[in-house]
């Protein structure tokens, strides 16, 4: 019986396949979920449709098939929610919270902080020119504490600045879409990986504005290659090898710190599962960046 209140979510981009770094953001919050006798559902992250890659999101479904991951209800997909993500911008709008920007790259890259300046603040709402949709940030210290990386806080007007929540080429910004997304399904706990860190204040501003529950934040370490970069599918990072499931399914438990015993490698997947549910402590899996081991 799932509890009546675990949610989790494992949100892949369909832009490649499925490399090691998303293989380990995968178990641990699928982990997580299992351990909490929760939900995991699974959610294609494709609301940015220039860099979907055709196919791969029934690659990705197909990997994760195989390794044995079991997730809840029907997959979904960022590109059916476009009228949940309007009514979001529709309230913050509402507010005065929305200003159009139309700095190009260009200009904005003359700043000498990587913060918006705010100089398009005070514009009002134009359709004839091309502009993107900036969220006015505000002097709030906003502060959580990561189940693994500990207590943070980020002063979203400081240390963030007025960010984007819709495109200038009218795709909705990835912050405000998984928001809307997280709150839509009920996620009780967002488990990903550690680059999505930096994203959170921003998601929990977007959050209290829009009146929706903040999850609870688990980020996990990011699998770097042996030259220190992270494994990434934009850094053209392989698939993983399908035929090795059970070696690399037992090498992600080892990077989350999770001590698989040396016979394991001999089990069958479904054993190494029943294994790594019973077991599982995300007390164990550490804050510091991982090399890759295989
Ligand atoms: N789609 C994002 C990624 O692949 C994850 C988004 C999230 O978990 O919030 O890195
Ligand atoms: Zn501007």
């Amino acid at each position: 019986m799932p509890s009546d209140n675990y949610k989790g979510r494992f949100a892949p981009s369909p832009t490649g396949p499925v490399h090691y770094g998303t293989l380990v953001a995968a178990v641990g919050s699928y982990l997580q979920a299992r351990k909490n006798n929760g939900e995991w559902f699974v959610r294609m992250d494709d609301v940015d449709t220039l860099r979907i890659v055709d196919g791969a999101d029934s690659d990705i479904l197909h990997t994760l098939d195989h390794f044995g991951f079991k997730w809840d209800g029907e997959v979904t997909y960022q590109t059916q929610q476009v009228d949940s993500y309007q009514q979001a911008l529709e309230k913050l709008v509402s507010q005065s919270l929305v200003f159009p920007c139309t700095c190009s790259r260009k200009i904005l890259a003359k700043t000498d902080s990587k913060i918006y300046p705010g100089t398009c603040r005070h514009r009002a709402l134009a359709e004839n020119e091309e502009h993107a949709l900036r969220i006015l940030s505000q002097n709030f210290d906003i502060k959580f504490d990561d189940v693994v990386m500990g207590k943070r806080s980020q002063n979203i007007e400081r240390q963030c600045g007025d960010f984007i929540i819709k495109r200038r080429d009218g795709l909705f910004a990835y912050q405000l879409a998984i928001v809307v997304d997280d709150a839509i399904q009920g996620i009780t706990e967002v488990v990903r990986g550690a680059d999505l860190l930096d994203s959170t204040p921003r998601q929990i501003y977007l959050q209290r504005l829009l009146n929706y529950p903040t999850p609870r934040y688990c980020h996990l370490p990011l699998a770097i290659d042996d030259l220190g970069n992270k494994i990434s599918k934009s850094g053209g990072a392989a698939k993983v090898e399908t035929n090795d499931r059970e070696k690399l399914l037992i090498s992600s438990l080892n990077f989350l710190g999770q001590k698989a015993p040396d016979d394991l490698v001999k089990s069958n997947i479904n054993d190494i599962w029943s294994w790594a549910i019973k077991n599982w402590n995300v007390k164990y899996v550490p804050e510091a960046m991982n090399i890759k081991h295989i």
